[in-house]
């Protein structure tokens, strides 16, 4: 199967991508381990994207854009992309078990969370410490969880857990949250979370599942034990760049650097969404990169490929 444009990621960005490529009549097939959805699909409301005076769930949303690239013909494989070559100016994906041969690429691959890099950290996820508030808040009804982080994932999935959790410490290690105004007020507001800044977490302990945290206060320097049933962690992302380091320029934190219409440093290759350098990672953002590097994509096929 010859492919003219494959989209690597299905979040917002690798969405719009493949909706505007598809809807140009291209052969475009969608590669994500998941099938789509990204980071967005595990956000319970977005308030901020716009077309939703209300908000929108974030899983919602991803529905409505997988089914819109679908219904325009992209082809949808759940795989993990594993390396990217290009050879005599073709590209070859090669997935889990398969290879793909295509004429451009759009990198869309978003980022993983970071993790705090703790003793017992690695023997309780997926028991008790989790990165997804919207898939497992549930488990904590009238539970006490803790959140680690102080950027607007960390504050907006605080306020969401309190929907379950009786209540909810929210750890962050300066005296001052980096998410935005709306979101610090709205914690602030609420009853059910208590703050703790200035604050590491320095261990994770339990038996089977999680049972607490050991947590140092930076200022005295003073370490105690905290009960806890869940932690969830919004420490930060890791951007997914590994496959295709060797064909981009990439920043000190491991995003891609791109050129305003998406290109990369290797002809044919585009990035979009929270993979790139950026100032502002958002729905929205991620969304205009996808439609912008579909279209520079659609240029390059045009121009270069015969
Ligand atoms: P982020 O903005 O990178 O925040 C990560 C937080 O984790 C920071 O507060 C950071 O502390 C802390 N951190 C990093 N490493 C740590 C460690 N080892 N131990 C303890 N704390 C650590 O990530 P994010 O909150 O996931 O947001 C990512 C992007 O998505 C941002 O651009 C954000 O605006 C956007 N976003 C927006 C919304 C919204 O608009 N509703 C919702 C979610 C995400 P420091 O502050 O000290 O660096």
């Amino acid at each position: 199967m010859a492919i003219d444009i494959l989209v690597a990621g299905g979040g917002p960005a690798g969405m719009t991508s493949a909706i505007y490529a598809s809807r140009a009549g291209w052969k475009t097939v969608l590669l994500d381990p998941l099938g789509g959805g990204g980071q967005a699909s595990t956000t319970d409301m977005i308030y901020n994207y716009p077309g939703f005076p209300e908000g929108v769930p974030g899983p919602k949303l991803m529905e409505l854009m997988t089914e819109q690239a679908q219904s325009f013909g992209t082809e949808i494989v759940f795989e993990e992309v594993k390396e990217v070559k290009r050879l005599s100016g073709r590209f070859y994906v090669k997935g889990e078990d398969k290879e793909y041969e295509a004429k451009a690429v759009i990198w869309a691959a978003g980022t993983r969370p970071r993790t705090l890099n703790v003793p017992g950290e690695q023997k309780f996820l997926g028991r008790g410490i989790s990165f997804c508030a919207t898939c497992d808040g549930a488990l904590f009804k009238d539970k006490v969880v803790a959140v680690v982080g102080g950027g607007d994932s960390a504050l907006t999935e605080a306020e969401f857990l309190t929907k379950f959790a009786r209540e909810v410490i929210l750890i962050h290690r300066r005296n001052e949250f980096r998410a935005g105004m709306a979101s610090v007020r709205r914690v602030a507001e609420n009853p059910r979370i208590k703050v703790m800044l200035n604050t590491t977490v320095e261990e994770v302990f339990g038996n089977e599942k999680l049972s607490g945290i050991r947590i140092r206060d930076k200022t005295s320097g003073e370490t105690k034990e905290l009960a806890v049933d869940g932690l969830f962690l919004y420490v930060g992302w890791i951007p997914n760049s590994d496959p295709v380091k060797d064909l981009v320029d990439l920043n000190a934190e491991g995003y891609i650097k791109t050129k305003e219409d998406m290109s990369t440093r290797t002809p044919g290759l585009y990035a979009a969404g929270d993979i790139r350098e950026k100032p502002l990672r958002q729905v929205s953002t991620a969304v205009a990169d996808g439609a912008l590097a579909a279209w520079s994509a659609e240029r390059y096929v045009l121009e270069n490929v015969k």
